[in-house]
């Protein structure tokens, strides 16, 4: 099995990955951090992040670095992303969130992203959400409008990656993949440049499938003529699609809830949610639902702040008291209930956003 970052492949064989990639298991007794991402086992898998931890710790500088790329309309998924990073900020992390227009447009196929306009335009609409999730202007970059010593930083990795180093990592040699690549990395590395934050410990929170750019990253790291630290990496859980066996894709709208659906769409989505619900309704007063494989639990999972709520959601499931009708009910609820609020915010940044984007 190789990881594909730029593939829709749900990833199901965790095991694997801890064994084939050598990748730690992330333990929450050696890392207890109070926030229910980690507590209810979202985080599942760590590169060197013990140094990051003794900083939490100590309470001392670490950096962080996270971005998405500009290549669509941002759903809940994306929203796991950003949340971590502003759980580590929570923490005490400094840093930046990036939106990487240059790597949506050379990285993803021309039907997707025909040109930088393109990516521009949805670089507009995601850095307005994350400002409406309550970001400042200065932690936001988007890729084509960092500095000089930032690109001259791209070339310099550019010289420490050979192509057969990329080809074993990435199974091919796609310029505009490599060109990407290489903005990924002077994304988590440059924050550790004098002329940024200096020298500290950094975490970047990734799914399974973004490991090769975390191999390819701790590489290079340890070749360059900078002493820097070598990145840490955190591993977290994707949310799955609404549909069964699904990644939340914005590939595909019928699997994800968009932070600008209407609240129509978001009911017919959640009224078609694959639920853990019986055949009929006596059936699951009888024998309960299995929160297990609903993916309306699984949202409540990702995203609601009360433990107790998803505690008392799973009791009342398994043992019948609750049906799926009125649990989707509750579902839209809470959805709507956060976009209305959100939304405004998202119009009301749209200025700043189109500031950052186009200057
Ligand atoms: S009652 Fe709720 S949690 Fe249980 S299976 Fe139905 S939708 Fe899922």
């Amino acid at each position: 099995m190789a990881f594909d970052p730029w593939g829709a492949n749900k990833i199901t064989d965790y095991e694997h990955a801890f064994t084939e990639f050598g990748l730690s298991k992330f333990d929450n007794s050696k890392f207890p951090i109070d926030h229910y991402l980690f507590r209810r086992n979202l985080v599942i898998a760590h590169r060197d992040f013990a140094k990051v931890y003794d900083r939490i710790k100590s309470k001392k500088t670490f950096l962080q670095l996270t971005g998405i790329a500009s290549s669509g309309d941002l759903h809940f998924g994306h929203k796991v992303d950003i949340d971590f990073f502003k759980t580590f900020k929570g923490l005490g992390a400094k840093g930046y969130f990036c939106v990487c227009d240059l790597d949506a447009y050379t990285s993803r196929p021309d039907k997707k992203i025909p040109t930088l306009s393109v990516a521009k335009e949805y670089a507009v609409k995601n850095v307005a959400h994350l400002i409406a999730f309550g970001f400042t202007e200065k932690e936001i970059y988007v890729q084509s409008r960092k500095g000089n010593r930032y690109y001259a930083f791209v070339f310099e990795i550019s010289k420490k990656i050979t192509s057969n180093m990329f080809e074993a990592v990435y199974g091919h040699k796609d310029l505009g993949k490599v060109s990407a690549v290489l903005l990924q990395l002077a994304d988590i590395m440059h924050v550790q440049l004098p002329e940024y934050f200096g020298k500290n410990p950094s975490v970047t929170g990734i799914g399974l499938d973004q490991d090769p750019h975390a191999k390819i990253t701790r590489d290079v790291a340890k070749k360059l003529p900078y002493d820097i630290e070598t990145p840490s990496f955190v591993y977290f859980l994707h949310q799955s699609g609404l549909k069964e066996g699904s990644k939340m894709s914005s590939s595909e709208p019928a699997t994800a809830i968009f932070l600008g659906d209407a609240p129509d769409a978001v009911k017919k989505k959640i009224n078609r949610t694959f639920t853990g619900g019986r055949e009929s309704l006596e059936e699951q007063k009888e024998k309960g639902g299995n929160p297990d494989v609903c993916k309306v639990y699984e949202f409540f999972k990702f995203h609601h702040p009360d433990d107790q709520y998803l505690l008392n959601l799973s009791k009342k499931c398994r043992a019948g008291k609750i049906l799926c009708g009125e649990c989707k009910g509750n579902c839209f609820k809470f959805i709507n209930e956060f976009l209305s609020g959100h939304q405004k915010k998202y119009k009301d940044a749209l200025p700043a956003a189109k500031k950052i984007v186009y200057g």
